[in-house]
């Protein structure tokens, strides 16, 4: 038997530092997993990290193979040097040159890349997008994120800042964003933008079974009050999750406009709603796509690697 080179897949989440060693000519064949809290300083991050990527190996090594290198994706800003900007689950980390210090610990190759980005990777190699070459992944969850395919090659931009799409502006006059600017689509597509349309709704008198559920408090109501209402058939919960899914609809057609894409992919934690969400989805979207008879609109698809997209993704832009 001779001796595999794997690769070290890591996902760097608001909660886990998540690790999986895997054969990247197989990246959806069952891996080695390990899993330790995420710490808050860039030095015990890093720690962490390596503590993660030592764990696999000994343990890929007691199977005589071995870690030929490490792709680690973050939420944030992460320029193309593999340099941390900025994350928004790790307010006391920033400006942090992850790659070079894991390379420097590690003594191996290592690729660090925003979270969404190395997603849409592992759904494009391995996942919904296989085969596809115009493809967007967006994830819904407390915020928004995108990584983008174009021509089969994974968008990065001139900063390594490409696919922010949680930050376009939708409504100038719209609530207020932590990034500081009015109206940015996350604030409306989000899971957490799923429970403010909520909240609002009911301030409004609507939502009566959900609110009655919740001590009649409709400050109460978050987006999980609101699937679980829809799912049971909810009419009011049906009739705000139908709002947003128009503005989940009103980003992928943006994003249409400029890209032409052929395949969207939702993952993150609001794709568990399945088609009752991505039904309306697909309505709105095709209402508000410029030239809809005259193009081929983009399939929406839920996203098929689940909580392991990230670190398959960049594990395998670190084998590339
Ligand atoms: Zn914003």
């Amino acid at each position: 038997v001779t001796a595999r080179s794997l690769v070290c897949g890591l996902d760097v989440g608001g909660t886990n530092v998540r690790g999986l060693a895997f054969d990247p000519a197989a990246p959806t064949e069952a891996g080695i997993e390990r899993r330790v809290p995420t710490p808050y300083t860039a030095t015990d991050l890093l720690s962490a990290i390596v503590g993660v990527v030592h764990g696999l190996a000994e343990a890929v090594e007691a199977d005589g193979d071995e870690i030929g290198s490490a792709g680690l994706g973050i939420a944030g800003l992460v320029d193309r040097s593999g340099r941390l900007v900025f994350s928004p689950n790790l307010p006391g980390v920033h400006d942090e040159p992850l790659r070079d210090e894991l390379m420097r610990e590690l003594g191996l190759p290592v690729i660090v890349e925003n979270d969404a980005t190395a997603a849409a990777w592992g759904e494009r190699v391995a996942g919904a997008g296989m085969d596809v070459d115009e493809m967007i992944l967006i994830t819904l969850g407390t915020g928004i994120g995108a990584g983008i395919v174009a021509a089969g090659n994974l968008v990065v931009g001139r900063n390594g800042f490409a696919g922010e799409a949680g930050h376009m502006v939708v409504d100038p006059a719209g609530p207020r964003c932590p990034c500081g600017r009015r109206g940015c689509w996350e604030r409306f597509a989000s899971g957490s933008g799923l429970g403010r349309l909520g909240r609002e709704a009911a301030l409004a008198g609507r939502l009566g079974s959900v609110v009655a559920s919740l001590g009649n408090d409709p400050e109460q109501v978050r987006g999980e009050h609101l699937t679980k209402a829809a799912a049971d058939g909810d009419p009011e919960a049906l009739a705000v999750l139908e709002e947003f899914a128009w503005w989940v609809a009103l980003g992928l057609a943006n994003l249409t406009h400029i890209l032409d894409t052929e395949l969207i992919v939702i993952g993150g934690g609001l794709v568990s709603v399945g088609d009752l969400l991505l039904d309306p989805v697909r309505r709105s979207y095709v209402e508000l796509l410029y030239a809809s008879d005259r193009r081929v609109p983009a399939r929406i698809e839920p996203a098929v690697l689940g909580e392991d997209a990230g670190a398959i993704g960049a594990g395998l832009l670190a084998a590339r």
